[in-house]
């Protein structure tokens, strides 16, 4: 394996290991930065932005190595640091490595082999744990972005009904402990196989997607949701709502409908395509469930329907 380009700090403050250390890592290509001891060894790597690697000894005046790799992990620097001394100590050897020394070679006769092979090492295992990292946050990210995508209908854009699902059942918990009442509509498009008989399928997911839009566009408030409820059915939650302020909600979102006009000639209501709405209102008791509530928006969308269809129906 070739040598690493790279830059090392040495913090040594005996000159005669200095210059033989300073050898062995020139001779083996590394560029070289030289500290005296911790403090200066700090100074340096703040002033420099190029240090790969640090190698320090234990023993040194004003600061030492233990104090100087605390510093560095202290403050967040994950770079390499290899410790290089003669204290045999284990004790001194672990309170390095607790302190975030990547490695701790002692300084004998074969310090020229062991030390080039503990760099490499040392760097190996770093760009290996680095290279982890970024994996690990790309992951995440793509988690992250399924876990958004499985919330989402794939054809419209809006939520789904996975996301639905589970919203309701969160806003309800957050109705029953604040009192507040939490409206829903259930929405269904008019005649809508009559539309895919006479305009094709394809124009039919055009459709759902238009009038998905602008369902969604007559919602204004943060806390509203609209999902594709299935088919060619929405449902709009509508937390801390009563059924005068889901009405107008409701009245928007076939104003909205109204303006696409998008043209339907096998309706029996109009010539543009509409929507039945049913609207429901509860403030959750300790009885109560979210069923409940979807059941009533439903049968008020049924009383829509029989009662001619393009309209809004609520229960009490
Ligand atoms: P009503 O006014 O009583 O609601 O009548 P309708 O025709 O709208 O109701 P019905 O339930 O009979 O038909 C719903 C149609 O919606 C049938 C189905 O083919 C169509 N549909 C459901 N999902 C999709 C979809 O993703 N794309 C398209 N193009 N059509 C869909
Ligand atoms: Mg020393
Ligand atoms: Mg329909
Ligand atoms: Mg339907």
């Amino acid at each position: 394996m070739s040598t690493p380009n790279l830059t090392i700090l040495l913090a040594e403050d005996d000159p005669f290991t200095r210059a033989m250390l300073e050898q062995i890592l020139s001779d083996q290509g590394y560029r070289i930065k030289m500290a005296e001891n911790g403090q200066e060894a700090l100074k340096t790597f703040y002033a420099s932005n190029d240090i790969d690697l640090i190698i320090t000894d234990m023993n040194m005046p004003e600061m030492n190595g233990l104090e100087l790799i605390r510093r560095l992990r202290d403050e967040g620097n994950n770079l390499p640091i290899i410790v290089l001394t003669s204290n045999l100590e284990i004790k001194t050897a672990v309170s390095a490595i607790y302190s975030g020394a990547n490695a701790y070679l002692l300084k004998d006769e074969n310090i020229e082999d062991t030390f080039v092979h503990a760099i490499e090492h040392a760097w190996d295992h770093y760009q290996l744990a680095r290279e982890k990292h970024r994996l690990m946050i790309k992951l995440e990210e793509k988690n992250q972005e399924l876990e958004r995508l499985s919330f989402l209908d794939g054809l419209t854009g809006i939520s789904n009904r996975r996301y639905f699902d589970m919203m309701i059942e969160k806003e309800w918990r957050r109705a029953k402990r604040d009192k507040f009442p939490i409206a829903i509509a259930m929405i269904d498009i008019d005649y809508f196989k009559f539309y895919n008989d006479s305009y094709g399928h394809q124009a039919g997911d055009d459709c759902l997607k238009q009038v998905a839009n602008a369902l969604k566009e007559g919602m204004f408030r943060p806390g509203d949701l609209i999902a594709r409820y299935g088919g060619e059915e929405f449902v709009a939650v509508m937390p801390q709502n009563g059924l005068k302020g889901a009405m107008v909600v409701a009245e928007r979102m076939q104003q909205n409908i109204r303006q696409l006009a998008l043209p339907h000639r096998k309706s029996d209501v109009s010539p543009h395509i509409t929507v039945s709405i049913g609207l429901a209102c509860m403030v959750p008791d300790q009885r109560s469930q979210t069923a409940q509530l979807i059941e009533r928006a439903d049968t008020c969308l049924y009383s829509a329907k029989d009662q001619g269809r393009n309209r809004i129906c609520h229960s009490e």
